[in-house]
């Protein structure tokens, strides 16, 4: 079952310098811009996003091409 996080959070982007490194942490989320799925940058269950871009397991997330990723930080709503 998918969980769209949109629904619980509120997301707002997160200042990122383009080639450093990706933000990461327990209110990080990571917003695919290919298919616009949202997932934690710390999964700990097995997450993805539609177009594979962005997946993710046991606090880490496997990104294949960050330029198409956009970090967030998540506040519950
Ligand atoms: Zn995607």
């Amino acid at each position: 079952m998918k969980l769209d996080l949109r629904k619980i959070y509120r997301f707002e982007a997160v200042e990122h310098g383009a080639g450093t490194p990706l933000p990461t942490g327990g209110d990080v989320f990571y917003e695919c811009m290919e298919c616009n799925t949202v997932i934690s940058s710390v999964p700990y269950t097995p997450a993805a996003c539609d177009c594979g871009n962005l997946s993710g397991n046991k606090g880490a997330t496997t990104i294949r091409d960050s330029a198409k990723v956009k970090p967030v930080r998540g506040r519950l709503k």
